[in-house]
């Protein structure tokens, strides 16, 4: 397939971020963690892996930056989130060592009057106040002053900023060194002509490369992630998606990783436009089943490629035709995305490890999973951890969880290590 456009699309996955704001949902910060293993293994380019100025994150967020120095997490950047706000980056950077921001601010006037209360201006049109503008340009050089290597700055409801504002913003992001705009459909508000047409006038004005951020309200999100991309690239600059495992986020979600990569490779219009070749589409399976449970929210039957209806055929004309020929009835295989392995439940005895373990349950478990300790001391300690492990996440741990303990103990102690 030739690709015509010179500029390329990029996925920035925020379901750590993002996806762990979603009401009466969580994610343990030993399940954060193996997601951003398990992006890291997707290729992702980006993890949005957290709040570096809560404190409760702070552990994690700094085992999680070693993960990346030993070469487990990388060559995915891990980047925090943050108002756009100096107070808070300088306080961030007494604690992590984040290197890549998004710092986020409102722009419409919708939020500039209803969050702000008349305290905070949009241009600088008072002497008095602080302005978005003003804030916007402050944090971006705190960030640079502590040694940031990219910033992306968030025009939070970006949707609902008039053109010519919207413009301006990026415009001084821009020159105040930033290196990417999020133009943020927070409400879910565009639709996919209207936000082609608004990202592509941004790119062609600004000349700055665009993220695309959109809410799934009108079940829209992934459809405007890729047409806003189009208009990006269309633009001349480079596209940055969000995305979150299973669309899970505030209210009804956000743009699915596995929909929206799925359409850029595979719906009619997108053949000139170039993903992010290092992306490994065979990880959805096994990703999706991760996210949907840690987050302990099932997968709808028929959800996009990973739902356990996406390849089921039972009326008689597609059952037919889809064995005949599976282009009949399927656009993609199965295959694609690391489907179609059975899987094995043991339906006799099971030994589990969990936080009332004993070290020769323990044993037998790791033994299953062929990692040896090299003395009772070292599976002692292992044991330990895995119990509290336990606690932590609430729920039996994956192989790929055990896996990690065993490897990374001292880095698992700190992820799990919470001090109030
Ligand atoms: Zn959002």
């Amino acid at each position: 397939m030739e690709h015509k456009k010179k500029n390329k699309i990029y996925i920035i996955d925020v379901t750590n971020r993002d996806g762990v704001q979603t009401a009466k949902l969580g994610l343990a910060k030993l399940e954060k963690t193996m997601m951003n293993i398990m992006l890291n293994d997707m290729g992702i380019y980006q993890s949005e892996f957290g709040f570096p100025l809560t404190k409760h994150e702070t552990n994690y967020i700094n085992a999680n930056l070693e993960l990346a120095d030993l070469g487990l997490l990388s060559p995915m950047i891990l980047e925090g989130w943050s108002r756009a706000m100096r107070k808070d980056i300088e306080e961030s950077c007494k604690n992590t060592n984040v290197k890549h921001w998004n710092l986020s601010i409102s722009t419409s006037r919708q939020m500039i009057d209803g969050k702000f209360g008349g305290r905070i201006t949009r241009d600088f049109e008072s002497k008095d106040k602080p302005s978005v503008l003003g804030l916007m340009a402050d944090a971006v050089k705190t960030a640079k002053k502590h040694g940031a290597l990219t910033i992306g700055v968030n025009a939070e409801d970006a949707s609902r900023t008039d053109m010519e504002f919207l413009i301006k913003f990026a415009k001084y992001a821009r020159e105040h060194g930033a290196d990417r705009i999020r133009y943020c459909d927070t409400l879910g508000y565009d639709d996919p002509f209207s936000i082609y047409e608004r990202v592509k006038i941004l790119a062609e004005e600004v000349k700055i490369p665009i993220e695309l951020h959109c809410h799934n309200d009108l079940g829209l999100a992934a459809a405007c992630s890729i047409t806003g991309a189009k208009g990006a690239i269309d633009g001349g600059v480079d596209a940055y998606i969000n995305t979150t495992l299973n669309g899970m986020g505030e209210r009804a979600g956000n743009a699915d990783m596995v929909s929206v990569i799925l359409a850029l490779k595979k719906s009619s219009g997108f053949d000139e436009y170039k993903l992010d070749d290092r992306i490994k589409l065979k990880k959805a399976w096994r990703i999706a089943k991760y996210a949907s449970y840690a987050f302990g929210v099932p997968i709808p039957v028929n959800q996009v490629a990973v739902g356990e209806n996406a390849f089921a055929h039972e009326s008689g004309i597609h059952a037919d035709g889809a064995l005949k020929d599976r282009r009949n009835y399927e656009l993609y295989d199965f295959e694609e995305l690391g489907r179609g392995e059975p899987e094995t439940i043991d339906t006799g005895r099971k030994i589990t490890a969990g936080e009332y373990s004993g070290i020769k349950g323990f044993r037998n478990v790791y033994g299953k999973l062929e990692i040896e300790f090299k003395d009772d001391k070292e599976a002692a300690k292992v044991l330990d951890l895995v119990r509290y492990a336990n606690v932590h996440t609430q729920k039996p741990l994956t192989n790929d969880e055990l896996k990690f303990i065993a490897h990374y103990p001292k880095q698992a102690k700190q992820i799990m290590t919470v001090t109030p």
